[in-house]
């Protein structure tokens, strides 16, 4: 049996610097899920999806963000979103910079809450660009007090793992509760 975890969907952020992968990851993730009908959103006109993780189905918005929509856009998504997919390319080490403002921009905005992050390494199929090492991603997400994977839209590596991980950390936080 198949039950469906909330019949509001969760909101999930993708946030990250300009050419780190997250239109990619849109398409991939709007691709393969069940799209239902678009709810009308105010912010973005994100798409309702259904996808199954653990036996159960979740029901997921996926907002894409642009970083140069300006800093009020951002927080509007920061406050507004139940968990966050945190976006840098392996190959850009600005990127990466920008991944670490970008969290201490959402630790100012929502304080006292543990908020599912995922710190995404994307582009891990590019070895030999490679600016950022694994140990640095990693580290990084720990002080962070967030999770890390390393993922290549392009070979669709990881991406699915990345989805499926902040479904299971929303629902630790709703069982906690
Ligand atoms: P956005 O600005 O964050 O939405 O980034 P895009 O999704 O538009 O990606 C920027 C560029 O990087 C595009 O040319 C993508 O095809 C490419 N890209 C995205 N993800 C990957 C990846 O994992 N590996 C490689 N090699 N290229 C990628």
């Amino acid at each position: 049996v198949i039950s469906t975890d909330s019949v509001n969907p969760y909101r999930v952020v993708l946030l990250g610097a300009g050419g780190v992968g997250k239109t990619a990851f849109a398409c991939i993730f709007s691709g393969a899920a069940d799209s239902m009908d678009s709810d009308d959103c105010e912010l973005c006109g994100g798409k309702d999806s259904e996808i199954h993780v653990d036996g159960e189905a979740a029901t997921i918005t996926l907002l894409d963000t642009w970083d140069n929509d300006g800093e009020c856009a951002q927080e509007c998504y920061m406050q507004s979103g139940d968990a966050f997919l945190l976006l840098y390319s392996i190959t850009d080490r600005s990127s990466f910079l920008r991944a670490s403002e970008l969290r201490i921009t959402l630790r100012r905005l929502r304080p006292a809450q543990h908020t599912p992050i995922i710190l995404v390494g994307n582009k891990c199929d590019l070895v030999r660009r490679r600016q950022v090492s694994t140990n640095e991603g990693r580290t990084c997400a720990a002080i962070f007090d967030c999770k890390f994977i390393e993922t290549s839209a392009a070979m669709q590596h990881n991406v699915w793992e990345a989805f499926h991980g902040i479904v299971r950390q929303l629902r630790l936080r709703r069982d906690s509760k």
